[in-house]
């Protein structure tokens, strides 16, 4: 299969070699090199966890892989497969590592099972929101983490897309107290999910596409997914009664795109600058398109399929988020990287927390209440 690849990649390469010489002649090194590499045409494939063309966060990798060809005057062509259709939604991070495929679109604590620290680059119950993140990332050294962890299994990630603070999700009883968590069955991934299993729950990761199925055959009693937008469209409604929020297990989760590191390695610079920002402004566009959209999916639900919002009472909030804080502190091995990736996390958080108290809270606290 690799070695398949290999060949294909080199065939693909010589290709583009003779179309960037347009007269059918492969030029020599002398004949100057580097107009040739800058001429040059790529052609990725992109996988995903996500349905194709699922509303927000589906999109994401379609409309980074149009904003590259643009960019790059069609020099690199990426062509988007959905979860399952040549690699499975869960997959994703194999099948880029090994090589196999270009790119992958999906989230960081996805791999869990592998990679536990990772899941600080996704999001942390009662840990940062988009913004924070985004702050943490690009300007407070989150990014530089996470190429370095990384580049252990030969990739490149960047950040690529964001949903905001979730909803908690979707139940089919009221939660009243902790001992309505018990014996759940819950699609909750991530760190929230080992939360919610300290509480007395069992937590399943199921990509998107397999929320609806197993929560209308009762495989899972409750689910959380992302927000009211995506929510909606997945039909949620259908299948569960109650809508709760706020979404502490998920404060501002990060999407990844992840790269096959010798790939990236391969593309000349402006076309890996191209990558980059392409992801950046996607991740940017995401955050705007859920803000934009989240609030008419809500009234919605609301007030056509007559779901029934409610909060999570304060008490179990509190308990959840004394088990979140312990199941964080636990996430670090011994390894050196693993400490400096925590530690740089929680100090960030620590700073920010701090000024956002007197700025982004004390606003939105003061705007409510003068509403
Ligand atoms: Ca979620």
């Amino acid at each position: 299969m690799k070695m398949e690849f290999i060949s294909k990649g080199l065939f693909l390469a010589f290709l583009g070699l003779l179309t960037a010489c347009g007269d059918g002649q492969v030029k020599s090194k002398n004949d100057g090199g580097v107009v040739a590499q800058e001429q040059q045409t790529f052609r990725w494939r992109m996988v995903t966890t996500w349905p194709k063309n699922l509303p927000g966060l589906g999109i994401a990798p379609e409309l980074i892989a149009e904003r590259v060809e643009k960019m790059s005057a069609g020099r690199l062509k990426i062509t988007v497969f959905g979860a399952n259709e040549i690699v499975p939604a869960l997959g994703v991070f194999d099948a880029v590592s090994l090589g196999n495929v270009e790119m992958g679109h999906g989230a960081a604590y996805y791999w869990k099972g592998k990679v536990p620290i990772a899941q600080l680059f996704t999001t942390v119950p009662f840990g940062l929101t988009a913004q924070e993140m985004n702050a943490w990332l690009y300007q407070g050294g989150g990014l530089e983490l996470w190429e370095e962890l990384y580049a252990r299994y030969d990739l490149v990630p960047t950040p690529a897309g964001n949903t905001g603070v979730q909803m908690a999700g979707w139940f089919n009883k009221e939660l009243n107290s902790m001992d309505d968590l018990r014996g759940i069955k819950m699609r909750i991934p991530g760190l929230g999910g080992e939360v919610f299993q300290r509480a007395g729950g069992t937590a399943i990761t199921l990509p998107g596409g397999e929320i609806y199925t197993s929560l209308q055959t009762g495989v899972i009693d409750a689910t959380e997914w992302v927000g009211p937008y995506n929510d909606l469209a997945f039909g949620l409604h259908q299948v569960a009664k109650y809508y709760y929020y706020p979404g502490w297990q998920e404060p501002g989760p990060t999407l990844e795109m992840i790269i096959n590191k010798q790939a990236f390695d391969s593309l000349p610079k402006d076309l890996q600058e191209i990558v980059r920002i392409s992801s950046r402004a996607t991740n940017e566009d995401m955050l705007a398109l859920y803000t934009a959209k989240n609030n008419s999916a809500l009234e919605e639900l609301v007030n056509v399929h007559q779901v029934e919002v409610r909060k999570i009472p304060e008490d179990v909030l509190r308990e959840l988020k004394k088990i979140s804080d312990e199941v964080v502190s636990e996430l670090p091995t011994e390894d050196p990287l693993e400490r400096k990736i925590y530690e740089s996390y929680i100090n960030f958080k620590a700073g920010v927390e701090n000024y956002h108290e007197i700025s982004e809270r004390a606003y939105i606290n003061t705007r409510s209440e003068l509403e």
